[in-house]
């Protein structure tokens, strides 16, 4: 990891589809500074949950990768169970 990447606010375990919600909403924005790009997820990033407030999904995942150093980073989410991480590699 790198200077960058190594200040990533990774999340161990989601308590809550809130606190995935907020990450999601964290990750749109390291995508959108240039210094992260998306690599991989099951459906678009700004898509996660449709316009009635439904998830696309039971599992949604998300792989960025760092544009310094190329460490790769996964968001995933289980949002049947609960439970899900953002955290380093895949
Ligand atoms: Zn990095």
């Amino acid at each position: 990891m790198c200077e960058r990447c190594s200040q990533l606010k990774l999340v161990s375990c989601f308590h809550s589809p809130w606190e995935y919600m907020q990450t999601v909403e964290y990750i749109k924005g390291l995508i959108s500074s240039g210094d992260f790009s998306l690599v991989s997820g099951n459906c678009p990033i700004d898509e996660v949950k449709d316009e009635n407030g439904k998830f696309a999904d039971d599992i949604i995942y998300h792989l960025i990768r760092c544009e310094t150093c190329g460490q790769e980073f996964s968001c995933c989410v289980n949002t049947y169970r609960g439970g899900g991480s953002f955290s380093k590699g895949r």
